[in-house]
């Protein structure tokens, strides 16, 4: 038996996560995620995934998000026909991501189109991929629920356990069993907390010969997921008394569920007023659709709170989802207190930025920001408390308050993630892989772990094999 591991994507950085395991001889690729970066060097590591179509037994898919599923798509339109196993709600959650990226690509290439000719340049960008390739990767993902072990190959097992990261993401268990000998190679996808609103902790797994684990918080420490309830009901509190407005940049899956579930939770148990919350981008409507059909994800607190009590979490007298650009608009001139949860991209795009052009010069507005903002960007710039910012080109003074939750990190920090190992059976193992990191923050994690005694820790390199069989 001859089990090799190598990397494709995400080793040494936090981007495009694509690893292949070998066994002997035939591959199994795990994640087929979308480099994002600059346009010509994403367009240039996601044109070539290096390794052929045809050359792939199986796909298995950890979670939904872009980095881990944005290039199942192209790998169909290359040619791949096999089965990309994934839970149902990766299933739903990554065929929202897809087709959106199949809807941004072919705005942009009519965008890039217009430039070049106003440029009289020759214009020669096109899309990785349209609608329908993602289609055809949906139709592709066999759902697999949790702790159901199935087949993927010749003596190959595959279960997935809950990796507590966003809706439907697991850690994928591959067992390799062959000439009597097996070989269990646990494979983390990204690593989530323990106490996240909605969805369960990350599992423990049974003893695994070889993990390969993200990396990205190597380096850091996180707020308690339950430091965000507190502050939250400080600033609801505070909106209420002066009929003010909050107003929440948010990633559209996940955070904005998690967000909804909070202030529901707390009107619920009387801790703060019923506030209207209108949540202000279609991309956050759809993934709360797909959060609302699969309770099979839930853990038990919101059995507890919602579900018990036939309520749905994700729908209440309060809570709005707006729909055209006009109702959006029309928010400008709502009374507060009022609640807007709108797109992400660090302020960057979309409907916030119309938003934070009639709201940041006013003082009872609070900007809450709860995810990572990128240096140079509108929400960073917000996030330093700039009291002069630029939007659409138009100068304006930052009256707005500001705040920041940290807690919300969907990523384990380091001691999370040694907790979670220490709570695994390590007699059986033989090396700890460190992928999807950044150098610094691997390098912090490689010697933390060895601390803890796990002696064989690697930072996965590109162009290296790492030998999984004797
Ligand atoms: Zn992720």
């Amino acid at each position: 038996m001859d089990i090799n591991f190598y990397s494709l994507g995400a080793a040494e950085e936090v981007t495009g996560s694509k690893h292949v395991i070998e066994i002997d001889g035939k591959s199994y690729l795990v994640d087929c995620g979308a480099f994002q970066g600059s346009r010509s060097e994403a367009d240039r590591k996601n044109r070539n995934f290096g390794i052929a179509a045809d050359r792939i037994e199986a796909v298995v898919l950890t979670h939904g998000h872009h980095d881990h599923c944005g290039l199942l798509p192209l790998l169909t339109k290359q040619g791949y026909q096999g089965n990309i196993y994934a839970t149902p709600a990766t299933r739903d959650i990554s065929n929202l991501i897809m087709m959106d990226s199949a809807n941004i690509q072919a705005r942009d290439a009519v965008y890039l189109r217009k430039q070049a000719a106003k440029k009289g340049e020759t214009f020669t960008w096109t899309p990785l991929y349209d609608e329908k390739d993602a289609i055809t990767a949906t139709n592709q993902i066999v759902g697999i629920s949790y702790k159901r072990p199935v087949f993927i190959g010749d003596g190959v097992s595959l279960e997935f356990y809950d990796a507590g990261h966003i809706l439907g993401s697991a850690m994928a268990f591959i067992t390799v069993k062959k000439q009597g000998k097996e070989t269990r190679i646990l494979c983390s996808g990204d690593l989530g907390r323990k106490g996240k609103p909605i969805i369960r902790d990350p599992e423990q797994v049974p003893a695994p010969d070889y993990i390969v684990l993200e990396s990205t918080y190597g380096d850091r420490l996180h707020e308690r997921p339950e430091d965000a309830l507190e502050k939250l009901a400080e600033i609801a509190r505070r909106t209420v008394q002066t009929k003010g407005k909050i107003l929440i940049p948010a990633f559209a899956i996940e955070r904005t569920q998690e967000l909804v579930y909070y202030f529901h939770l707390m009107v619920d148990q009387g801790i703060i007023p019923e506030i209207p919350i209108y949540v202000d981008s279609p991309m956050a409507t759809n993934a709360t659709t797909i959060f609302q059909v699969h309770p099979e994800c839930y853990d038990e607190t919101i059995h507890e709170a919602f579900i018990k009590h036939h309520k749905n979490p994700f729908g209440f007298n309060a809570l709005h989802f707006t729909t055209s650009v006009g109702e959006s608009k029309a928010l400008n001139e709502h009374p507060g207190p009022l609640i807007i949860i709108s797109a992400d991209g660090m302020c960057e795009a979309g409907r916030i930025q119309h938003h934070l052009i009639h709201h940041i010069e006013d003082p009872n507005t609070t900007i809450l920001t709860v995810g990572y903002m990128a240096e140079h960007t509108l929400g960073r710039r917000i996030r330093n408390k700039e009291t002069e910012v630029k939007i659409h080109g138009q100068w304006f003074k930052r009256k707005a308050q500001v705040e920041e939750i940290h807690a919300f990190s969907a990523h384990a920090d380091y001691a999370e993630a040694a907790a979670w190992l220490g709570s695994l059976d390590r007699s059986r193992l033989k090396q700890i892989l460190l992928v999807h990191g950044e150098p610094k923050a691997q390098r912090a994690f490689k010697g933390y772990l060895r601390e803890q005694g796990y002696a064989d820790t690697e930072i996965v390199q590109y162009g290296k094999t790492y030998a999984m069989s004797e």
